[in-house]
């Protein structure tokens, strides 16, 4: 086993782990991010980017670099039911640089962000490294134990950031165990080649489902949103009915669907779980992202929270770091506090006003949600969800 001394050492190189390392590595900390994937190519991941991570992105002096990446634009979320059209968020209302949300496969982003990273001497990415406990010492964590191709590593440090994702080994060594809510839905994930110039609608209502159609310029990504725990009962249906049902929103789709979607390979589950620790943190350790509070996938603000709790967790805890000191639990809470309003009002967002977005049974239709209803009622208020969905409360500022 190698021993090896840092500042911080971050579990988790997703989002939440790799702005967190990048930006205490740019206030001077020493710190290890350790990931257990030899890259960051991970098909099916958020790559929703919004107007509150472009503008981290902006301060931090990158953006003209960061947009000239490939990327979509939205402008508006539209939604579609049996009862009509509703433009539900249009983000073109929230003023500043960026109105819109930008479409970015997340292992750019995150390449991105590596290599920025390593322009710091202090930054050190470790692939390949799955972090299987924490140290701990006294009641404090002092590290964590990561298998690596070269043998046991043993990482210590004043801080470990859990970010290890929704199924954190970490926040399991620590005994912590995240309160789950009930989720709503399960998503079923697929791609469908574009045609140049196809347009869809973002998101159409059908019986027993929710088509969501993602523009990645030569495919369409789709999430196909059933009724939780049906998938058993809709893959016993056949893949024929999901075919049926997508073309159903646009019939030239049929023939790309039948030599596309040839069996369930093609189609992948999400388990969608919504859930969220009472504690985030422990002496010597903090949880941020996924790893503190699970999102549904309704707004794609999974990536966004992650982002902002890195933000909020590097300037509030650099200067403690800096110095060389350990994190005291009042520091560790402040962090906490300050996030998690913005957690719990998405969260209540996505379980509660869009209840009546998601599939009951495959029996019955969507008509027309009740969020959607009242922003066709009084349009104005499409400004206001956009806000909510793209920048969202307390947005945090690198400082
Ligand atoms: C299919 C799918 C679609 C989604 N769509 C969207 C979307 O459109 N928009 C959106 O905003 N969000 C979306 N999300 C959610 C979003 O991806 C997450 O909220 C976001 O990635 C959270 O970031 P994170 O850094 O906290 O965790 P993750 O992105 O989960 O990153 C955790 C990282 O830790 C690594 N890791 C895990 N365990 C260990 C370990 N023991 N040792 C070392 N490394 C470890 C993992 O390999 C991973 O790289 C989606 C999620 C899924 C699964």
């Amino acid at each position: 086993m190698r021993t090896e001394q840092t500042t911080c050492v971050v579990v988790g190189g997703g989002p939440a782990g790799m702005m967190a390392g990048l930006l205490l590595a740019r206030q001077g900390v020493e710190v290890v991010v350790v990931e257990k994937h030899g890259d960051f190519l991970r098909d099916f991941r958020g790559d929703t980017v919004h107007p509150s991570t472009l503008r981290v992105i902006e301060e931090l002096g990158w953006i003209d670099e960061f947009l000239r990446l490939p990327h979509s634009r939205v402008s508006t979320i539209t939604v579609e039911t049996p009862a009509g059209r509703t433009d539900f968020a249009d983000f073109s209302k929230i003023g500043g640089k960026y109105p819109y949300i930008a479409f970015m496969p997340q292992w750019d982003v995150l390449d991105f962000l590596a290599s920025k990273g390593a322009a710091y001497p202090n930054f050190r990415l470790v692939q390949k490294a799955e972090a299987v406990e924490l140290v701990r010492e006294g009641g404090r964590a002092t590290g964590v134990r990561a298998r690596t191709p070269e043998g046991d590593l043993e990482l210590r440090a004043n801080l470990v950031i859990a970010a290890d994702g929704r199924h954190s080994t970490m926040r399991a060594s620590a005994g912590l165990r995240p309160a789950a809510s009930k989720a709503p839905m399960d998503v079923l994930w697929f791609r469908l080649s574009r045609s140049p110039g196809e347009d869809l609608t973002f998101l159409h209502t059908g019986e027993g489902f929710v088509l969501i159609t993602i523009d990645r310029g030569d495919y369409w990504q789709m999430a196909y949103v059933i009724p939780q725990g049906a998938y058993e009962h809709v893959r016993g249906e056949g893949v024929e009915r999901l075919r049926a049902d997508v073309a159903a929103v646009d019939t030239a789709l049929g023939e790309r669907l039948t030599r596309e979607i040839r069996d369930w390979d093609d189609v992948k589950l999400l388990s969608v779980r919504v859930d969220r620790l009472r504690t985030w943190y422990r002496p010597g350790l903090l949880c941020i992202g996924d790893a503190a509070h699970a999102m549904s996938p309704a707004g794609g603000v999974g990536i966004n929270l992650a982002v902002q709790d890195a933000v909020a967790a590097a300037r509030m805890l650099g200067p403690a770091l800096k110095a060389g000191r350990v994190p005291t639990a009042d520091e560790l809470r402040r962090v906490q506090r300050r996030r998690e309003l913005p957690v719990r009002a998405v969260q209540l967002a996505q379980i509660h006003m869009l209840a009546d977005l998601y599939p009951k049974d495959r029996g019955s239709t969507v008509e027309r949600p009740f969020a959607a209803r009242v922003v066709r009622r009084f349009p104005f208020l499409n400004g206001w969800t956009a806000r909510f969905i793209g920048v969202g409360v307390r947005p945090e500022r690198v400082g």
